[in-house]
């Protein structure tokens, strides 16, 4: 271990969750993994992780939503800190942070978001001083959410997810997430997917096009009938109360409404802020939510808070 930073001052990194405008799922591969076709939205849900100087490797979560969140090796964040230490001549020990605000198990990719965030804050803590490039391809290492955690915006992913190309998106869309009690796993959705689908076949996926034009003309009507998840027969299926959720928010005005990722988290799209107000009391007085929040997006990916700049 090297002792060349250990006065450096904690840094922390802001990390939005994101949501799947679509995520159609390929034919289960040899190796047990599909291939995805997905358009990510980094939204305005965030994060905090503060990495900071320590004597050992350690990490603690807090805020209303860290119940069950692992704060030992399991912890994505440790597991991205300790890959990328051991690969920059073994700086560290670090102690992380986490001020969590994603839903747990929520199919908004929370852990991943936590692993971009300290990539991006053991970057800055080290003085690593790795391109963005660089970083993405470490977090490509680590998951396949995790890339576009660290890029934000608006982008395709395909392969696992963790091939990324940026989508021209205008303007910003207001949402509404409306959470379950307790999360999805998320193997368990797509082993649920395979088991739907049984021996039919299934077409390779690729990004449709409405979608990328409904995107371009930032309009949140246009984009509402182009909002898809193959995930969310399977999600629904494992958590039938779902379909109540998706049918309430339709009901009280949303212009669309989709399971997020593997769920069981449930995205609105609204058509403005006034919109998102009115569905979010709504839905909390309906009692069918454990709560709800709202978001817009696209917003920039994992970045540093002034605060912690040296
Ligand atoms: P995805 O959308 O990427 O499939 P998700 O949003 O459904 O993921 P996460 O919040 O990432 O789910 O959590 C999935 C599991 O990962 C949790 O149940 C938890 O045990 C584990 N986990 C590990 N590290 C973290 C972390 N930093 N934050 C949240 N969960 C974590």
């Amino acid at each position: 271990m090297t002792s060349a930073h250990l006065d450096a001052p904690p840094v922390t990194v802001r990390v939005p969750a994101k949501v799947n405008l679509e995520l159609l799922v390929g034919p289960l591969r040899a190796d047990g993994y599909h291939d995805l076709s997905t358009v990510f939205q980094a939204v305005s849900l965030y994060d905090e992780v503060t990495v900071a100087d320590a004597l050992e490797w350690g990490c603690t979560v807090i805020g209303p939503l860290a119940d069950g969140v692992p704060v030992d090796g399991d912890n994505l964040a440790v597991r991205a800190a300790k890959a990328l230490s051991s690969d920059a001549r073994h700086v560290g020990p670090v102690h992380i942070t986490i001020r969590k605000a994603i839903p747990v198990a929520g199919g908004m990719a929370g852990g991943s978001a936590d692993a971009a965030a300290t990539l991006v804050a053991c970057d800055r803590l080290w003085g690593l001083g790795l391109s963005r490039d660089n970083l993405e391809w470490y977090a490509a290492q680590l998951g396949s959410d995790i890339p576009f955690l660290i890029a934000g915006g608006t982008a395709i992913g395909s392969g696992r997810g963790e091939s990324l190309a940026p989508v021209l998106a205008r303007g910003t869309f207001q949402w509404v997430f409306a959470l379950a009690e307790g999360g999805l796993s998320t193997p368990a959705v797509f082993a649920e997917l395979d088991r739907l689908r049984g021996d039919g076949p299934v077409p390779e996926p690729m990004p449709t096009p409405e979608l990328m034009g409904a995107l371009r003309t930032g309009k949140a009507a246009e984009l509402a009938p182009h909002l898809r998840n193959d995930l969310q027969a399977a999600a629904l299926s494992l958590r039938p109360g779902l379909a109540t959720v998706l049918e309430e928010g339709i009901g009280f005005g949303a212009l669309a409404g989709i399971v997020s990722g593997s769920g069981p988290t449930v995205a609105f799209l609204v058509s403005d802020v006034e919109a998102g107000l009115d569905l979010a009391v709504a839905l909390t007085a309906s009692g069918v939510v454990r709560d709800v929040r709202r978001a817009h997006g696209p917003v920039h990916g994992a970045h540093v808070l002034p605060t912690s700049v040296d």
